[in-house]
């Protein structure tokens, strides 16, 4: 049972250029159940998805409260980058999704 690598292969961008509308709920349906569908079976792409996941609760919980000093938006953008690379040196050593702890927004500072 081999995977069609690809067909997958074939698909990873048109998935990856929506992740981000996927996770608004902004796709129609077919095409939010072709991406869906692919995040289960594509690890790469559900990686990316978790990724993009993580980013957008971060830049949630950077926003929601008031309108983040530009400070604030730098750093988290900043963490970001290094949550990106931590994961890609990750994922390129072991596989293993460790980003979740590199990207802590501290919630102290609004001045
Ligand atoms: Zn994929």
């Amino acid at each position: 049972m081999g995977t069609d690598a690809s067909a997958l292969e074939d698909i990873c961008p048109f998935v990856r250029e929506r992740v981000n509308a996927f996770l608004d709920h902004e796709l129609d349906e077919p095409t939010a159940d072709l991406v869906r569908q692919h995040l289960a079976e594509c690890e790469d792409c559900a990686d990316e998805a978790a990724t993009w996941d993580l980013i957008r609760s971060v830049l949630k919980r950077a926003y929601r409260p008031s309108p983040a000093p530009p400070s604030l938006i730098e750093r988290v953008t900043a963490q970001i980058h290094a949550a990106e690379k931590a994961e890609a040196a990750a994922s390129a050593a072991s596989g293993s999704p460790g980003v979740s702890s590199a990207v802590d927004v501290p919630s102290a500072s609004r001045s």
